[in-house]
């Protein structure tokens, strides 16, 4: 680890040149510009919503917004005892549920 100040090595949690603190060492890079669309799920909305009606009682909505890990949960436990299918159910008619990556299914234009 070095230095942003000056360049030196850190030893231990400061530098010995200029006292500065290990914490400056990390390089504070600008947030990146994100694109207005980047918070949105590329998964389809009316697709989810369809699979969580028919299906969701097995996870199918989760598998396809690739939430693998909870979408075996919902398999196996029927949703969750259909408390989580019915959370789900509305979480997504309400353009709410969010992907693996945790982008939001935006509901389509159409349905606005
Ligand atoms: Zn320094």
């Amino acid at each position: 680890m070095y230095c942003n100040e000056c360049g030196r090595q850190f030893e231990g949690n400061f530098c010995p040149n200029c006292g500065s603190v290990a914490q400056n060492a990390y390089s504070t890079q600008p947030q990146a510009q994100t694109d207005f669309n980047d918070q949105y799920s590329d998964r389809d909305w009316l697709v989810t919503l369809l699979l969580s009606i028919i299906l969701g009682g097995y996870g199918a909505h989760r598998f396809y917004c690739g939430k693998i890990g909870t979408g075996i949960i919902w398999l196996l436990t029927g949703g969750c005892f259909l408390v989580g299918y019915i959370v789900d159910l509305v979480t997504i008619a309400q353009g709410n549920f969010k992907d693996i990556n945790g982008k939001i299914v935006r509901r389509e234009s159409r349905f606005r």
